[in-house]
């Protein structure tokens, strides 16, 4: 695996006049997971949409391994970062191979036989293999999210981000995504990953961020973030999650 350190700096993102990031600061080392925490409308997904240049900062810089991309060709980005989102985003009307081999296909270009053995080979890591001819609709919750965890996973990229993967699932389905993303992030994954799993947080993460109001408000280990917290605004959120 060839992950890659990820920096934000100082990211604005408006919708019109609504200024949804106000300066976003925050560095991912190498190889290592942050848990990005906040109540609901603090700019989480705008922030993982902007890394990911769905959405067009105002101001400011996304670097990889201290080589900024904004600007990069949209194909190009999508094989370095791959996104995981809460409702999956399958392709509905193709099987869960296709919806594997289909964006190796056209964005790394593999014939059809490396895309379908490379496909078969990640399907195979998140224990789906025998689903492959599927359609995503006969599969669990947890079962669809392993196979668009797998979808990404296929494009090698050098970070993951994840958008709360585990919020749409039913809750004897969490466990399984969350066992995954553990793996992932203990193999060397550089990973972002907006969670209200706070005990997913407090195991998995190497540093956990806290935003509020579009703003990384406060940043630290699990023990420092959960444990003693510095803000009042951290504080009330996690009087109010805990
Ligand atoms: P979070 O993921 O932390 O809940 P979001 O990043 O989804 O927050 O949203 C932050 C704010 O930006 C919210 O006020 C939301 O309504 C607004 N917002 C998000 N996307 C759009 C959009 N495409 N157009 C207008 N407003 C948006
Ligand atoms: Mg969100």
């Amino acid at each position: 695996m060839t992950s890659s350190s990820l920096r934000v700096a100082d990211l604005h993102v408006s919708f019109g006049t609504l200024e949804v990031l106000r300066g976003v600061d925050l560095l991912v080392p190498r190889g290592s997971t942050t848990c990005v925490i906040g109540p609901s409308g603090s700019g989480k997904s705008t922030m993982l949409r902007a890394i990911n240049q769905l959405e067009r900062p105002a101001r400011g810089d996304v670097l990889l391994d201290d080589v900024s991309v904004i600007g990069a060709n949209p194909d190009q980005l999508r094989r370095r970062i791959g996104m995981v989102f809460q409702h999956f985003n399958l392709f509905a009307h193709r099987s869960v191979l296709d919806n594997l081999v289909l964006p190796l296909r056209s964005v790394l270009r593999l014939s059809k036989e490396e895309a379908r053995e490379r496909a078969l080979r990640y399907l195979g890591d998140v224990g789906l293999a025998e689903k492959a001819p599927y359609r995503p609709s006969a599969l669990s919750g947890g079962q669809r999210q392993r196979v668009a965890i797998a979808r990404a996973l296929a494009m090698e990229p050098e970070v993951m981000l994840f958008d709360e993967a585990t919020s749409a699932l039913d809750p004897e389905l969490v466990k399984g995504v969350l066992g995954l993303m553990t793996e992932l992030s203990a193999s060397g994954m550089t990973m972002v990953v907006v969670t209200h799993e706070m005990g997913f947080a407090r195991s998995v993460a190497d540093q956990v961020a806290f935003m509020d109001h579009g703003r990384v408000v406060e940043v630290g280990g699990p023990a420092e973030v959960f444990g003693a917290p510095t803000s009042p605004r951290l504080r009330r959120f996690l009087d109010q999650v805990l």
